[in-house]
């Protein structure tokens, strides 16, 4: 049996990021209980496993970061996601933010440009038994296959909001994306009201890594 990798280790560390998140202003009760059963330390490798309960980014390989739970906590209470609503995230990763929208109920499609983060998320999501709609490829211009989505959610930081995932989003949907230079980006959340109107909130600045491609940073 490999012990070290069960969903049951850690819980009381977890619990306490949890109550970490909560005090630094997390209200979305469905977002803290999902990311108390979610177990991070399965999207992260063994070596760094001790760390998992950290509210901190964390390497994943290919230069990329697992982002701070307290950053994942605030973009899922921003998407205000709701049991069967149908969202996209763009920059798979590991896999963990996309475990939280599944675990919350969420119709979860995942896009990554990396290959071997991908396969590495889609194994780490069936171990947990989540089975959300994965790609590899460009998100920065949505999956229009399957659009439109309730929200749709930039986990790398974009030197402009993508206009093609504006154009993706259901009537009430929104998009919440991370928007500024590769230093810091102010998080924005623009909310379709109408088939023709638009409302954008901008929010507080975080760390992100770059967005690239289409509509994003020059790979
Ligand atoms: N949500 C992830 C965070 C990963 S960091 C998690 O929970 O672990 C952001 C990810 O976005 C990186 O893996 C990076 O490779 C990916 N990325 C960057 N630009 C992208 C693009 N245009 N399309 C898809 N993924 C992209």
């Amino acid at each position: 049996m490999k012990k070290s990798r069960t969903a049951l280790k850690f819980s009381s560390r977890r619990k306490k990021l949890v109550d970490q998140i909560r005090q630094k202003g997390i209200k979305d009760e469905n977002v803290l209980s999902a990311m108390e059963q979610i177990p991070r330390h399965m999207f992260i490798d063994t070596a760094l496993e001790n760390r998992a309960y950290e509210d901190r980014a964390l390497p994943i390989g290919k230069k990329q970061t697992i982002s701070q739970p307290y950053t994942v906590a605030a973009q899922t209470e921003l998407l205000k996601v709701k049991k069967g609503d149908k969202i996209l995230e763009i920059g798979t990763g590991s896999g963990y933010q996309a475990a939280i929208l599944c675990q919350m109920g969420a119709d979860v499609y995942s896009v990554e440009r990396h290959e071997q983060l991908y396969l590495t998320a889609r194994k780490n999501l069936q171990e947990l038994g989540f089975r959300p709609n994965l790609k590899c490829g460009d998100g920065t211009v949505g999956w229009s296959a399957y659009a439109p989505y309730d929200g749709i959610v930039v986990t790398a930081g974009a030197p402009v909001v993508p206009q093609e995932l504006i154009k993706q989003l259901n009537i009430g949907g929104r998009l919440v994306v991370p928007v500024g230079d590769k230093a810091s980006q102010r998080m924005v959340r623009i909310t379709r009201v109408s088939e023709d109107s638009y409302e954008e909130e901008q929010l507080r600045s975080y760390k992100f890594v770059p967005l690239i491609g289409e509509s994003g940073w020059d790979g």
